[in-house]
């Protein structure tokens, strides 16, 4: 006969499964959405540069911001002039372009491809001969130049919805719960005032220095979500789990799952951050719908949540609906206090933005 003790387990990990089947719901509605789709349809106009050119334009960006000619330190969006009038938007009067090296590419035909000497390049506008092979080869380098989008204007950029901090009271003891679990992992606690001190975002774990840094300038209920992100980390993602080190977008789409069930086991609804962050995030893993790889996550996500929970003496949720994803829930009391912020967050952005970038 089961003891009572093991049907709360069971409960529990039940009602982990249900949230993170909505989660899973929640993420797949909002990649299929349309401003989703927009955001996405735009991204894809910008091309992917090598490294050289991505140091050439952050460092002629950071230069346009020390001079007040762009509102922030990094650059967003990048493309040449001709392609942002393509894009209905134009370069303002009197912002510099950023020079970076591009490609220049010659057209080749050959009657005997397997010949390395039988290549002849072609003339712009000669065509091949009958039966000839066709091969493009860079033949040198010119100068270009290249805007970012704070630079133009003109007709609006599409953007993903942005993930939301969250607001209000931390529940009772939460943030020191976690805070030990972080410590008997064998990590510090860092505070840090602002963000920009941990390059725009909300929470960092380093494993070489053994540290979890989370930012002092968020309420409460922001700062232990991201704790509960961070422990998420600490616990999956170290140099011991080469295997769950796959990919950048797999791990944080673990470490904020874990984040919202925490939070939900307390009552605090993370929705409106953990959904565009995850589906951020899923989207970035290539050769699987988001929805997929949210879904792949679940089993792992549900024993660490559970081991988190498990470690915990705070009051939690014990019955019922979990209140994180229930749209129409009327809102508890913790969850009226932790309601979404319509802040916009750097590390919010970057999820979509900066792997689409054209950088
Ligand atoms: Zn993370």
């Amino acid at each position: 006969m089961a003891t009572r003790r093991e049907d709360q387990q069971a409960a529990r990990e039940a009602r982990l499964d249900e949230l993170h089947g909505k989660l899973t719901a929640a993420v797949d509605q909002l990649v299929s959405g349309e401003d989703w789709k927009r955001a996405l349809a735009f991204a894809a106009n910008f091309r992917s540069r090598s490294f050289n050119n991505t140091l050439l334009i952050w460092a002629q960006h950071a230069a346009a911001y020390e001079r007040g000619l762009v509102p922030e330190s990094t650059p967003s969006y990048v493309a040449g002039y001709k392609q942002w009038q393509g894009l209905g938007r134009q370069v303002q009067k009197g912002q510099p372009g950023y020079q970076i090296i591009a490609p220049v590419t010659g057209r080749f035909a050959s009657a005997t491809p397997q010949d390395a000497d039988s290549w002849r390049r072609l003339g712009k506008f000669e065509k091949p001969r009958p039966g000839e092979a066709v091969r493009s080869k860079m033949v040198g380098v010119r100068p270009a130049y290249v805007w970012d989008a704070s630079q133009t204007a003109g007709d609006d950029i599409p953007e993903p919805p942005r993930p939301k901090l969250l607001e209000g009271e931390a529940p009772t003891g939460l943030w020191e719960g976690l805070a030990s679990q972080v410590k008997a992992a064998g990590f510090d606690l860092v505070d840090v005032v602002a963000a920009s001190e941990i390059y725009g975002a909300n929470g960092v774990t380093d494993y070489a220095a053994h540290t979890v840094t989370v930012r002092g300038d968020m309420d409460a209920a922001a700062r232990v979500k991201t704790l509960a992100h961070e422990l998420g980390h600490v616990l999956m993602h170290g140099p011991e789990n080469q295997d769950a080190r796959q990919h950048r977008g797999i791990s944080e789409v673990e470490a904020e799952s874990v984040a919202l069930m925490i939070c939900a086991a307390h009552g605090i609804d993370t929705s409106g951050y953990t959904i565009p962050y995850v589906s951020g995030w899923a989207g970035q893993v290539e050769g699987s719908e988001p929805a997929e790889v949210v879904k792949s996550t679940g089993e792992r996500v549900r024993t660490v949540a559970l081991k988190i929970l498990d470690q915990l003496d705070t009051t939690q949720v014990g019955n019922g609906t979990p209140p994180g994803l229930e749209r129409d829930t009327p809102a508890r009391e913790t969850t009226r206090q932790a309601v979404a912020a319509d802040r916009a967050t750097p590390v919010g952005r970057e999820p979509v933005l900066a792997e689409a970038r054209s950088l």
